[in-house]
C-alpha cells in the first residue's frame, strides 16, 4: 500500500469548498487537537469546514474547540471531501460511518500501524509519534498563515499522545515541531494547564475505586484492573475519565504490560492496553478484534466484565511467558 503525497492532498483541499473531519470515538488529545488545527486552517482558507462527533469531548480537551464541532450530520448537506484523522477504519467511526463515505472524496490521515488503506487518498505513517505531526507537515504544505491557536492544537496533539514527551513513540521531529511552535506564539503552560491540571474530583474518586481491583498478574510483569459502570455511578466520573490508568499500571515497578478494562455498557468492554520496553500490545489487541501501536493499543470486546478479564489476562500471561522465553535465549 502507498501512501499519497502531502502535497496532493493539501492540492485536493485547496480545491475543495466544504471539508468534514471525523476524529474516532472516545476522542483524544491527538485525534481532537488535529482535527482542531486544520480545521481552523481550512476556515481561514475560506471553506466550509466542520468536524463531525457522535460523542462527547472530554472536558479538559473542549478549550481546543472553538465553534469548530457538531453533531449534526446536515451542517454540509454534500461535503467535497470527509477526512478521518487518527483513525483509519470506519469501525472507529461507528454512527458516522454512512455519512463519511458519501463524502465525493475521502481521505485518511493516520499513524496507526494497524490502518488499512480505504480511502480515496492515504497518509498513514506509524513512525510518527502522533496524527498532530502529520497534519504539521500537512499545515506545510497548504497555503495558510500558522497562528497561535493551530499551535496550540498541534501542540495538545503531540503532548497527549507522547506522554508530554516521555514515552518511547517520542521523536526528535516531535521536539524539533514543539520548538517550531515557540514562533508562532504558542503558550505551552496554557496548553499544559488545560489538559493535565484540570483534573475533576469525580475521577480522582474514580482512580480511587478502580485501584481496589488492581491485580498484578505474570510474576509482577503484569498488572490489570476493572471500570465498572457501578464505580462511575459511585463516583459521578465519566468514562473518559478513566484514561491515564493504563499508563499508572504500566509505571509499576516491574511491570511491562498493563490493561485497563471498561464496562461502556453490559457486555460491552473496551480495553486499553499499555508495553513498557519489551512488549507489543498491538498484537495482542488485533489478536482481541482491535488494533493500534507497539506500546499502547486497545480493543473492545463483547462479553461480561469477568469475561473479558479472563480473556485479557490469559492474552497477557501467554505474552509474558513469550518475553520470559525469548529473554532465556538472550541469555544463553
Ligand atoms: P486507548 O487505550 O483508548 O488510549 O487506545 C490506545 C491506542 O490504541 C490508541 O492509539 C487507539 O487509537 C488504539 N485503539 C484503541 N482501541 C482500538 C480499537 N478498537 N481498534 C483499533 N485501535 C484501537
Ligand atoms: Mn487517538
Ligand atoms: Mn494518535
Amino acid at each position: 500500500m502507498k501512501n499519497n503525497s502531502l502535497k496532493e492532498i493539501a492540492k485536493v483541499l485547496s480545491e475543495a469548498e466544504s471539508v468534514l473531519l471525523f476524529p474516532h470515538l472516545n476522542t483524544d488529545g491527538d485525534a481532537a487537537g488535529s482535527c482542531a488545527a486544520l480545521c481552523r486552517a481550512l476556515r481561514i482558507m475560506g471553506k466550509d469546514a466542520w468536524i463531525l462527533l457522535e460523542d462527547d469531548i472530554p472536558a479538559n480537551l473542549l478549550f481546543l474547540d472553538k465553534g469548530y464541532s457538531t453533531a449534526d450530520k446536515d451542517k454540509i448537506k454534500e461535503p467535497d471531501i470527509c477526512m478521518c484523522i487518527d483513525c483509519g477504519d470506519t469501525g472507529r467511526f461507528p454512527e458516522r460511518a454512512e455519512k463519511f463515505l458519501s463524502g465525493k472524496t475521502t481521505i485518511c490521515v493516520d499513524h496507526h500501524m494497524t490502518t488499512e488503506y480505504f480511502c480515496d487518498l492515504n497518509f498513514v505513517d506509524s513512525e510518527e509519534a502522533a496524527t498532530g505531526q502529520i497534519i504539521f507537515d500537512l499545515l506545510k504544505e497548504m497555503d495558510v498563515m500558522p497562528d497561535a491557536e493551530i499551535g496550540e492544537a498541534i501542540f495538545a496533539a503531540i503532548t497527549t499522545d507522547t506522554g508530554d514527551f516521555q514515552y518511547s513513540n517520542t521523536q526528535k521531529k516531535s521536539h524539533l515541531i514543539a520548538a517550531e511552535l515557540y514562533d508562532w506564539g504558542v503558550d505551552f503552560n496554557k496548553v499544559s494547564v488545560e489538559i493535565y491540571e484540570n483534573v475533576r474530583m469525580e475521577k480522582i474518586m474514580l482512580k480511587n475505586k478502580a485501584m481496589e481491583t488492581l491485580r498484578i498478574i505474570g510474576k509482577g510483569r503484569g498488572a490489570l484492573l476493572c471500570v465498572s459502570l457501578e464505580m462511575l455511578r459511585a463516583t459521578g466520573a465519566s468514562m473518559d475519565e478513566s484514561e491515564g490508568l493504563a499508563q499508572d499500571l504500566r509505571a509499576i515497578s516491574g511491570v511491562e504490560y498493563s490493561a485497563v478494562l471498561k464496562e461502556y455498557e453490559p457486555d460491552v468492554i473496551k480495553v486499553s492496553l499499555r508495553a513498557k520496553r519489551e512488549g507489543n500490545v498491538s498484537e495482542i489487541a488485533s489478536r482481541l478484534g482491535g488494533g493500534g501501536h507497539l506500546k499502547a493499543a486497545g480493543c473492545t470486546i463483547r462479553a461480561s466484565l469477568a469475561e473479558a478479564e479472563r480473556m485479557v489476562e490469559r492474552e497477557l500471561e501467554a505474552a509474558i511467558e513469550e518475553l520470559g522465553k525469548n529473554e532465556a535465549k538472550r541469555n544463553i
